[in-house]
């Protein structure tokens, strides 16, 4: 298996050796479960692409915003694939704040997470959540799983949350091909909030430099233009502000300071199936 972990004979194997995006991540939000490998893997990024700590950060954020704004808009289902590890204002917690019966399903393939996946499903009594271990590579497995039909009625607006993940696939047509046999199971007033590394923000040199380093696999998160990713948005209206990088996405304080990186972005957008 990729992604450094496999379920063995039913036993969990964690291998600390290989660094994992949800851990890594966790060390970039300032959280506490990552190992030596993570925080190398993360150091040689940050070195490389020092603005990725506050870009984790405001990526945090705009899941935070995003899930807060479509509980404020009335969903009360929320489909959250490439959850990482449970960190403040989780999805459920934003949600449920505002409409305690919201339903949560959760789903990573990383087995770390599922080890923490505990922290996830201790929401409001009132509301549901779930978690299951699963690939976004293999919607079809998502859609079917009795965990997700238990929790979620598919005949009800969902809004599909794919907040930093699809850049981990790296082939472009696979992506669309996820995205819309994901979006084609939802109903009409579902909704996919999305964010995802990005290049356009950079000079010719840091292209380069961010090229140079995917191919010798120092990052594994595939930078994607905005071109590519609205067309990933077929038969979506997108809502306002479009898409923005993520800390122009409805802001909470509009003057609050908004750095810009010339390294490297994260776009984020929120999207309405009409
Ligand atoms: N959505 C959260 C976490 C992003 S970190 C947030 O934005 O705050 C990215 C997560 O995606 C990690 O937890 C990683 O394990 C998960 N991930 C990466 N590739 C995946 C795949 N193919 N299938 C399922 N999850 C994946």
């Amino acid at each position: 298996m990729d992604n450094g972990g496999v379920a063995n004979g039913g036993q969990l194997r964690i291998d600390t050796t290989v660094p994992h995006p949800a851990r890594r991540y966790s060390y970039w939000l300032g959280g506490k479960d990552h190992f030596a490998a993570d925080r190398e893997s993360g150091d040689a990024i940050a070195a490389a692409f020092p603005a990725v700590v506050e870009l984790a950060r405001a990526n945090r954020a705009f899941l935070r915003r995003a899930a807060r704004y479509l509980a404020e808009s009335g969903v009360r289902q929320f489909l959250d694939i490439g959850t990482g590890l449970p960190a403040p204002d989780n999805t459920h917690e934003v949600a449920q704040r505002i409409a305690p019966e919201s339903r949560v399903v959760y789903v990573d393939n990383d087995p770390i997470v599922l080890v923490h996946a505990q922290a996830l499903l201790v929401g409001d009594s009132r509301g549901r959540t779930a978690y299951l271990e699963a690939d976004v590579r293999d919607p079809d497995a998502i859609l079917a799983h009795p965990d997700l039909l238990a929790t979620l009625d598919l005949d009800r607006p969902v809004a599909l949350l794919l907040v930093a993940i699809l850049h981990f696939v790296h082939d472009d047509d696979q992506v669309a091909d996820v995205v819309s046999r994901l979006v084609g199971a939802l109903p009409s007033g579902s909704h996919l909030v999305l964010s995802h590394g990005t290049m356009d923000f950079s000079t010719p040199e840091g292209v380069a430099a961010y090229e140079k380093m995917f191919a010798a696999g120092g990052t594994d998160v595939r930078a994607r233009s905005k071109a590519t990713l609205q067309r990933y948005l077929t038969g979506l209206e997108l809502i306002e502000p479009g898409i923005v990088p993520v800390t122009e996405w409805r802001p909470d304080n509009p003057a609050d300071p908004r750095p810009v990186s010339p390294d490297l972005g994260i776009y984020g957008l929120v999207a309405r199936k009409p």
